[in-house]
Formats: structure tokens, C-alpha cells, sequence
């Protein structure tokens, strides 16, 4: 057996490896402290340093770094999609990341229905190519977005349907893999296998006769058992054998080794059929203890998932905007009290009428049971396709909570038989209580294996905790004769429990059959055999010592600077959470890696990984680096300023403030904001560029250049004379490629006059029919028409308009502001970190819109960077409760009338559309859920017929497309699929309410596209 590497006590030649790497690879090869960081870490609640990263391009470049690794003594680790909840993907190793080049399809035969693939492929993108062929592969995990299938056979991984489809290892067919020593082998078959696989599988074959007995006796014979080696390839013991014909694969042995045997280079997988119907019925229960109960009778009427979302689970979502309708179609009575708890029970099939028989027989199987009328039949695919969405996001939405405790994974995938499953929850919600925690569960009820995390602060009390949970846990597992890691593998949080789990005489073969597969042990040395201890300290990605460094941010992060109950979960009030950085540290520790903004297919997060798959690109990334920097964990050359370093420069690049993140990550991490606080500490470290002032203070300047004649025509020169625009370039860092915006000499502001028709009191307006209309300085010095087309529609709806002007307000008085009388969101100011400068700009339009809100009134904006400023930044800032009564009133122009139509306040009679409309959403739209209000105001255009582009970023950003260094990643991001589908239907409308989309649109379409007001307003 070989001896244990000591992590701690390893001595590398980092700069050797990275040496030979760069001379005997092309991949791209990481040392940097930040790099190794961002791969410190995955979803589980420990970190170790890389020595350092590798992503290779190709496969030679793994076999040459394995062979290096192996030479200078060096660990290697696989990676994925980095998704792992144990710490099986943390090491102080070679980290080489598959992610980025690995994901092509290598070989599908639709006859025999397999596939084979590299290993960084993602699920959910081998699932999108397989569905033209009716297939799929089926082993649906949570996070099939992101996981790779490399990562999933690393850990065995189980999807929600196992009960019908299996584990990983029931739908491997195949893996060839590099060894240790950099010899490829390839695993199938047994029989027929041959050279150094065939000698390997030998030698586990008489471990595995000489221990049959130990084998039968210890492995569980649960479906879910994912811990150690799979020694019972030759001893079958799971409820479901591992192959269809009893014969014996030696891939299923590399199943669930995570990292630890061998290099995948490639996976021979079994597609499934893809069912053709699939119909839910929701078990509503007033007792948990009769929900985990009746989950044994439930299966045998043969579901493909029963999955089970308790009460917190589900108050949770019906307290989020973004579940609480959907989540309450999985009610009896959404009046009445909620349910205890609730099993989605999925049946599927080639027809749809028996698997309508099937919910009657669930209905009537419920009435024996003494539940008549418990059933919600949810036979409607969308439906049971958003309600499968909020199950997914079962566990992000526990993430989301506040404060140093956080729901630890550590138990949550016991698995024990289903006649048990009661009493066994029941026993652990008391061993929760005993402790002072609480655990919320859900998931796989249908194999008895329930996801439940109790929160533990870890750098207090919460490894003393973790451990005593587990010795009850383990003792209750062994007592109903279950299996202690049942889905989500053994890293370092349970592979100390796998001789609890095995006995000795199993630990042993399993430690024999590591060193004949890698004698030095250098394969992701400290997993499955020679763990440490779950609750070492020194791994922990939070350990007791861990410190913020003090600092004050520039933004208001109070609301995250709270403590939790455990047991109530409950929050203390803002500012008291203790964070030495004013609760801005605690909102970046919000991210647990969970790898979910690594999604490429929906909605938009995150546009820069999306284009480049660099981790660094990524909002995790992000959020990891910036963490590293506030705990002074990065060797900075500029200590000073950790918030405005370049290592945090570095990462934040590329992060186009799209607010994606805001809204789409599910613990709420707000990059955006985060690289508000960045610019500011950066600025002030090295200063404003001219380019800086110019975009910040354009607000100010506008009405100086319009109002100077010739001036605009002049600079439009610039435009039609490349050598202005290169010269420009060189001076400002403006792309010469990009047109600028056009200045005009006639804008919305150059007769002052003609806005008096549009100026009343709060009072006055009121008294009416009355709308508040901004008019922003990109609409009203650039594109006026928009403003007027606005005017237009809410005119003719009978509004009386007031559009804010200093002229007006005692702030055009002071000498401060006399060469602006307009006012401004500071949004410019905030895009070149002067974040002083757009408190005093902003201020001043919280100040004068105050009134107004306080009465009542809308507070319509038409851009919608500018507008939702006021919903979100603005709360930030320091502006007190005004502020917050004016986000509740500011709306873009279409969530405006699409509120007034439903309300039955309006009726626009439109004319008809002589084209068809494609929609493009502005990002921060997105972000605030304003996309649906304009797509139904659209479907008010008779024959419109209004598509929306499934679109990410358009790559604009405010000023990021426009700069020279950004020009690239700008366009590629436009190109993702904006642009492709607008060049798609080139007799349509293109619709976009961001300038900078509109402008993005047309260079690289040459395409118009039109603000929503003025497609309303050309339809009276
Ligand atoms: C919110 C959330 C929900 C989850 N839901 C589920 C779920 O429903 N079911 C489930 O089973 N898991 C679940 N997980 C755990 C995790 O997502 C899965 O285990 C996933 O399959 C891991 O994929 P990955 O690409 O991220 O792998 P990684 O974490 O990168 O790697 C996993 C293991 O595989 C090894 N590995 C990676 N590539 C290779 C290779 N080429 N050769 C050899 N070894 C390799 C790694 O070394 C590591 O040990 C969840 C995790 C989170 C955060
Ligand atoms: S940033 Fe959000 S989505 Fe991305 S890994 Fe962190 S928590 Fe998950
Ligand atoms: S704001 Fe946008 S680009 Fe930046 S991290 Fe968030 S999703 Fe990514």
C-alpha cells in the first residue's frame, strides 16, 4: 500500500512545472496566487490551494502534463464544472480544468443508442443535440447545466429519475483513460478486454472473490450508494444491477473514483428514449412523517421521479416573486395553511392516455391511504416544467440565506430504504433539534434519499456540530441498514466514513486497489483512500481564523452584514453581522460556488464567461477572487488597496454590469454593484483616464456641445474620417471601428420653452391623471424622437405629463449645477467608479422626484440603465427611505401601460403592424423582470406577432463595446445569437429599449432598431 502524500508538507517546484508546461504543452498554464484561488474551492465548504491550474487544448496536453506531474511528483487533479458538494475537486495539485476545450461529441450510433464524448462536456448541451433524435441521457442531475459528464462519472452522480434510469455507473458504457504513468487504457467490457485494463480488472476480480463475504455483508443495498471503489462489479449488490445482462464492465469501476484512479479522456455513454409524455401529480401533505411514509406504496405504482419539497422549502419559494405562482400550482388550497409537504410524482411514457390512468391510480392509492383529495393532476407540460425548475432550485434557494451560518452539506444524501425513510427523518430532525440546527428537506423520495442541511457557522461552533450530527446520522444509517453517501460522493467531507461504512478488510482492498492503479498516489491524493478527517479546520474554505481586512466600502451593504438563528433563520437587524468590510465581504461570501453561472442555454448569466469560459470571466470567479483579496489571501503587490488591486482589475475586465447575476444567481450575488466598489477603489488608486471623464461627465457636457453651432456636425466628422477616429483611439481608447453615437444640434433640451406645457407640482399632478416622464440624457441629447414618441402615446392615452427640469427646482439655482439644468441618474458617473460624483447627481433627482413619489405618481423612465439606477443603485447610496419609495414607483414606459391595459385603465386601440416585431431586452430589463410587460404590450399591435430574442448580453454595456481593448469580446457577445437572429428575419421590427443594444444592433447589422415608444406611437 502506499504511503499517504502529506498535502500539508509537500514540497513542489511550482516554477519547474509551469516551466516545462508552457515549453511542452499549448495550454494555458496558471500560477498566480488569484488563479490558484479561483480554483481553491468548489460547492462544498472546503478550499486548498492549487499548485497550479493547467486547461489544456488538447488531449496530448494532458497526457504531457500527467507525464510532467508524474516526473516532478507533482498530484493532478481532473476537473469539471468544479459543481462537486464534498471537496472532491480541492487540492494542492495539478488542477486541470476540462471545461473549456473537452466537449465534443466523438462518436454517436443512434442504432445502438450510445454516445461518446470528452469529458468536459456539459450535460444539459449533450442533452440539447440529442433530442433531434429522440434521446437523451438520463441521468438528469440538478445541476445539468454545468456539471460535465466527466465530473459526473468522477462522482457517480444521480439524477432525480434514478428510480427509473439508475446512476451513473447503470449508464457508463465505456472509459478510456490515461493512467498514472500516462499509458492510456480502455475500460469496457470485462470479457473482452485486454492488456493493462484486463490485467487491472484481474487483480480487482480476486480481491473481490477473496472478499465476497465482507462484500455481501457490507455494501448497502440501497439503490444510492456512491462511497469508494465499486468493488461489487464482480459481487453485484445494488437494487439495480450495474448491467442489463449480468456481465461485468470495468469502467463502473473508474465510476464514482473521483480523480483518484484515472484520467477520463473519453466516456462511451447509454442514451435513453426520450419520453414522449410526461404528467405530475402533487401529493399534498398535512403530516411530513405521512409523506416519507407513503413514498414506499407510491413507487410501486412506477413513477419516474417522486420528489419530495417540505413546508420551508416551499414558504421560501412562495415568498420569491420569481416561484411563488408556480410553486402554488402544486397546492390543493394556496388560501389555505401550507402543507407540510409535498411529492412531485412523475409519471412518463409513449402514450399519453396510461400514464393519465396512472394519476387516477396515485389519486386513488392517496384515498387509501386515507389522503382522498390530496392529488394535484398537473398533466400540462409547461407546467410541470416550471415546477420541476423550482424543485432544481431547491437547494440554491436554502443558499440564499444571510449570515455566517449557512445549510452545510455533510448527511445530505443519506440514503436508506424507502419502509424507513419515515422514522429515519424523523430521528434526524431530532438529532437537529439536540443540537440547535434545523434541517429543511427535499428531493429524491423515490430512493430514499433525502437532501436536508443543517446550518452550521463554520468559523465558530460549526465543526464541533458537524461532527456530533454525523456520528448520529452514521449511527441512524447503519441502524436502518442504509447507505451513508448517497449521491454526492466522499471528497473530504465522508471519505473518512467509508471504512465506517465498508470495515477494514474492504478499506484495504479498496487502499490495494489505488496503488496498482497509481503507485505514487498522485492521482487526487486524500480522496477515498487516506482521507482526512471531515472536520480539519486547516481545509475549511471558512476556518475559525479566517479574516476580513477592515475596510469602507463606497456603496451601503448593511443588509448583508446580519447574523442568522439556525432554527428560525431569522436575521438580525442591517449592520450588525460584524463584517470588519460593512457587510460587503458578506455579500461576496454569498457565492458557495455552486457553479450555476457557468449555464450557457437561458436567460443571461454570466455574457463574459459565455464568450471566453475562463473562470476568471465567470461571476464565481469573481466573487472567489474578490473574496481571497477582503481575507488577504492573494499576494498583492499593492496591499493598500486589496478592493482596487490588480488582481481584482484582472477579473472584472470582462463583467459588462449586466446584472444578470443580480437576479439570475440564486444566492443573489450582485456583481455589478461588487464592480461598482471595485472602480471606486481602483480610480482612486491610479486615477481617471480622459476617457473616464468623458464618458462620466457627458451628462454635464451635452447640452454644451448641442448648443454650440457647428460643434455637433463637427465632431460627427469623426464618424466618416477613419484617421479622427484612429487618433482618437490612440488618445482615448476608443475603438476606431465603433460609430458614435450622432450629436445633434436639435435636441429634446434646445428650447427650454417647449417642455413648460410639461411641468407640475406634485401636487398639481396629483390632482390628475399623472405621470412622472425622465428624460435621460442618451434619449434627449441622442435620440429625442424616442421622448417625443413617448409623450405621444401616454398624450393620447390622456396622461398629463411632467418631464423633471432644474428650471423648475430650486437646484438649477445653485452655482454647483449652473451649467446643467437637466437632471441626470449618475449612472455615467457610476460606469468610471466616481461613485461621490453620482451620489451628488442622483441626489438631486432623488430629491425632486420625492414628492411625487410620496404622491403616488408613476415615475416612468424610457432607458433602462437609467431608469432601474433609481431601483437599484440608488437604494445603495445612502439615500434613505425617499429612495425607496421612489423604486416602488419607477417603471419603464411599458410596464407602465401594460399595467394600466390590465388594470382596464387603458385601451390603445392600435393600428395594425405591417411587419412582424422581434423584441431584444435590454440586460438590466431582464434583471427586473421587465421584459414580459413590453412583450405584452406588443401582442396589443394587431399582427405583430412579437417573437423575443433569446439573447444574453448585447456586448454594448454602456461604454464596454465602445473600448478599444473590449471590441472583441464585445462583438462575440453580440454574435452569441442576438445579431444571428435578427439577420434571421430581416423583414421585421427590431425592438430594443437599450441605446446602447439599438447601437450595437446597428453596427452590426446595420439594422435599425426602435425604442418600444416609437413603435407604440407610429401605431395610433
Ligand atoms: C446546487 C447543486 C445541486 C446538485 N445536484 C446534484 C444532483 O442532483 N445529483 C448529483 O449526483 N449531484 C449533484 N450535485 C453535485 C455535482 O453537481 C455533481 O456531482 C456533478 O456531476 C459534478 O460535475 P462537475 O463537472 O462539476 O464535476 P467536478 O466537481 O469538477 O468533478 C467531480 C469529480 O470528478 C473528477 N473528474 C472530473 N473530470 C474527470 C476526468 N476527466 N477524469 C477523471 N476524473 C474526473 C474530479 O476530480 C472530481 O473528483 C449538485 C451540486 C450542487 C452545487
Ligand atoms: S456567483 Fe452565484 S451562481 Fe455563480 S457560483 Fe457563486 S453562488 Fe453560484
Ligand atoms: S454583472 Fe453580468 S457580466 Fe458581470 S458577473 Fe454578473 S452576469 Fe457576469
Amino acid at each position: 500500500m502506499n504511503k499517504p502524500l502529506d498535502l500539508k508538507e509537500l514540497m513542489v517546484d511550482r516554477a519547474a512545472l509551469a516551466k516545462r508546461l508552457r515549453q511542452e504543452t499549448s495550454g494555458e498554464v496558471m500560477t498566480d496566487s488569484a488563479s490558484r484561488g479561483r480554483y481553491a474551492t468548489d460547492a462544498s465548504i472546503y478550499q486548498a490551494m492549487p499548485v497550479a491550474v493547467f486547461v489544456p487544448k488538447t488531449a496530448e496536453d494532458i497526457a504531457t502534463a500527467i507525464q510532467i506531474a508524474a516526473e516532478l511528483g507533482i498530484p493532478v487533479l481532473p476537473r469539471g464544472g468544479g459543481t462537486s458538494q464534498c471537496g472532491q475537486t480541492t487540492g494542492a495539485a495539478l488542477v486541470i480544468d476540462n471545461s473549456k476545450y473537452f466537449r465534443n461529441i466523438l462518436d454517436l450510433n443512434l442504432d445502438k443508442a450510445y454516445v461518446e464524448v470528452e469529458p468536459g462536456m456539459v450535460l444539459d448541451h449533450l442533452n440539447g443535440s440529442l433530442k433531434q433524435h429522440g434521446l437523451w441521457y438520463p441521468v438528469d442531475v440538478s445541476t445539468a447545466g454545468q456539471a460535465t459528464i466527466g465530473g459526473m462519472a468522477g462522482n457517480n452522480s444521480c439524477g432525480s429519475r434514478s428510480i427509473a434510469y439508475g446512476n451513473m455507473v447503470h449508464n457508463v458504457l465505456g472509459i478510456n483513460a490515461w493512467l498514472a504513468n500516462g499509458q492510456i487504457a480502455e475500460f469496457g467490457n470485462y470479457a473482452n478486454s485486454s492488456g493493462v485494463a484486463k490485467q487491472l480488472g484481474d487483480f480487482v476480480k480476486g480481491l473481490a472473490t477473496t472478499l465476497q463475504p465482507e462484500i455481501e455483508t457490507h455494501f448497502p443495498k440501497v439503490l444510492r450508494r456512491v462511497a469508494g471503489y465499486n468493488l461489487d462489479i464482480f459481487h453485484p449488490q445494488s437494487e439495480l444491477p450495474y448491467t442489463q445482462d449480468g456481465s461485468v464492465n470495468l469502467s463502473h469501476l473508474l465510476v464514482g473514483s473521483e480523480g483518484t484512479l484515472a484520467y477520463f479522456k473519453s466516456l462511451k455513454l447509454k442514451l435513453a428514449p426520450l419520453p414522449k409524455y410526461k404528467v405530475l401529480g402533487i401529493v399534498n401533505f398535512a403530516s411530513f412523517y405521512k409523506a416519507m411514509d407513503s413514498a414506499q406504496h407510491i413507487v410501486k405504482l412506477g413513477p419516474t421521479a417522486v420528489e419530495l419539497v417540505d413546508r420551508t422549502m416551499i414558504d421560501l419559494a412562495r415568498s420569491n416573486p420569481s416561484f411563488k405562482k408556480t410553486i402554488e400550482t402544486a397546492l390543493i388550497d394556496h388560501t389555505a395553511q401550507t402543507p407540510e409537504a409535498i411529492l412531485l410524482v412523475e409519471f412518463s411514457g409513449e402514450a399519453h392516455a396510461p400514464l393519465l390512468e396512472k394519476l387516477k391510480a396515485l389519486e386513488e392509492l392517496m384515498g387509501d391511504l386515507g389522503l382522498p383529495g390530496s392529488v394535484v393532476p398537473m398533466p400540462d407540460a409547461s407546467l410541470q416544467k416550471n415546477l420541476w425548475e423550482v424543485r432544481k432550485a431547491g437547494l440554491n434557494i436554502m443558499m440564499s440565506l444571510k449570515g455566517d451560518g449557512k445549510p452545510v452539506s455533510f448527511i445530505e444524501d443519506c440514503a436508506v430504504p424507502l419502509e424507513s425513510l419515515a422514522d429515519y427523518t424523523q430521528a434526524l430532525t431530532d438529532v437537529f433539534s439536540k443540537y440547535g440546527s434545523r434541517g429543511t428537506w427535499y428531493a429524491h423520495a423515490s430512493v430514499g434519499t433525502l437532501h436536508v442541511r443543517p446550518i452550521l457557522d463554520m468559523r465558530r461552533d460549526g465543526a464541533q456540530k458537524m461532527r456530533a450530527v454525523a456520528e448520529e446520522a452514521s449511527a441512524l444509517v447503519r441502524k436502518y441498514k442504509g447507505a451513508y453517501s448517497g449521491e454526492h460522493g466522499d471528497g473530504l467531507c465522508r471519505g473518512e466514513w467509508i471504512s465506517w461504512q465498508f470495515g477494514p478488510k474492504i478499506t484495504e482492498a479498496l487502499a490495494e486497489i489505488k496503488t496498482t492503479f497509481d503507485p505514487k498516489g498522485l492521482f487526487n491524493p486524500g480522496k477515498i483512500i487516506n482521507p482526512p478527517k471531515m472536520d480539519d479546520a486547516s481545509n475549511f474554505r471558512f476556518p475559525p481564523s479566517y479574516k476580513v481586512i477592515p475596510l469602507q466600502p463606497a456603496l451601503d451593504w448593511s443588509a448583508w452584514n446580519v447574523q442568522n438563528n439556525p432554527v428560525t433563520e431569522e436575521t438580525s437587524a442591517p449592520g450588525t453581522g460584524g463584517d470588519p468590510a460593512m457587510g460587503l465581504a458578506k455579500a461576496v461570501e454569498m457565492c458557495n460556488n455552486n457553479g450555476h453561472c457557468r449555464k450557457f442555454d437561458a436567460e443571461v448569466m454570466c455574457p463574459s464567461y459565455r464568450v471566453t469560459r475562463d473562470e476568471k470571466h465567470l461571476t464565481r470567479g469573481r466573487a472567489n477572487t474578490l473574496r481571497l483579496a477582503l481575507s488577504n489571501q492573494l499576494d498583492m503587490k499593492d496591499e493598500s488597496s486589496p478592493l482596487g488591486s490588480d488582481a481584482i482589475k484582472e477579473v472584472m475586465e470582462l463583467c459588462v454590469s449586466c446584472k444578470a447575476c443580480r437576479r439570475e444567481c440564486p444566492t443573489g450575488v450582485d456583481m455589478a454593484k461588487m464592480k461598482i466598489e471595485f472602480l471606486s477603489a481602483y480610480k482612486k488608486r491610479v486615477g481617471h483616464s480622459l476617457r473616464d471623464v468623458a464618458v462620466a461627465y457627458l451628462p454635464k457636457y451635452a447640452g454644451t456641445i448641442s448648443s454650440i453651432p457647428l460643434l455637433p456636425a463637427l465632431l460627427n466628422l469623426r464618424n466618416h474620417i477613419a484617421p479622427i477616429a484612429k487618433l482618437q483611439e490612440w488618445i482615448m481608447g476608443i475603438s476606431a471601428q465603433r460609430s458614435l453615437p450622432i450629436w445633434k444640434s436639435k435636441t429634446f433640451w434646445s428650447n427650454p420653452k417647449a417642455i413648460t406645457p410639461y411641468q407640475y407640482s406634485a401636487d398639481e399632478l396629483s390632482k390628475q391623471k399623472g405621470v412622472v416622464l425622465l428624460a435621460d440624457t442618451f434619449n434627449a441629447y441622442f435620440e429625442d424622437e424616442n421622448l417625443i414618441a413617448a409623450i405621444k402615446v401616454l398624450t393620447a392615452a390622456g396622461y398629463q405629463i411632467h418631464i423633471p427640469h432644474k428650471s423648475q427646482s430650486k437646484a438649477a439655482n445653485t452655482e454647483k449645477n449652473a451649467c446643467s439644468k437637466e437632471f441626470c441618474c449618475g449612472r455615467t458617473y457610476l460606469a468610471a467608479g466616481m461613485v461621490d460624483k453620482a451620489k451628488e447627481t442622483l441626489g438631486e433627482l432623488v430629491n425632486h422626484l420625492a414628492p411625487y413619489a410620496d404622491k403616488n405618481i408613476p415615475i416612468i423612465g424610457l432607458e433602462p440603465s437609467c431608469l432601474f439606477t433609481l431601483k437599484d443603485e440608488a437604494l445603495v447610496m445612502g439615500f434613505g427611505e425617499r429612495a425607496v419609495t421612489i423604486s416602488q414607483h419607477a417603471q419603464l414606459l411599458e410596464e407602465f401601460l401594460a399595467n394600466e391595459v390590465k388594470a382596464g385603465k387603458l385601451n390603445l386601440n392600435l393600428k395594425a403592424a405591417s411587419k412582424p416585431v422581434l423584441f431584444h431586452g435590454h440586460c438590466h430589463q431582464k434583471s427586473f423582470a421587465a421584459v414580459t410587460p413590453a412583450m405584452e404590450l406588443l401582442k396589443l399591435i394587431p399582427n405583430a406577432e412579437p417573437k423575443l430574442i433569446e439573447s444574453s448580453c448585447c456586448g454594448m454595456a454602456g461604454s464596454f463595446g465602445y473600448e478599444a481593448e473590449h471590441i472583441e469580446v464585445s462583438k462575440q457577445m453580440a454574435e452569441a445569437s442576438l445579431l444571428p437572429s435578427i439577420r434571421k428575419s430581416p423583414d421585421s421590427w427590431v425592438v430594443a429599449d437599450g441605446t446602447s443594444c439599438r447601437h450595437q444592433i446597428a453596427d452590426g447589422t446595420q439594422r435599425e432598431a426602435v425604442h418600444i415608444a416609437k413603435i407604440l406611437a407610429a401605431h395610433l
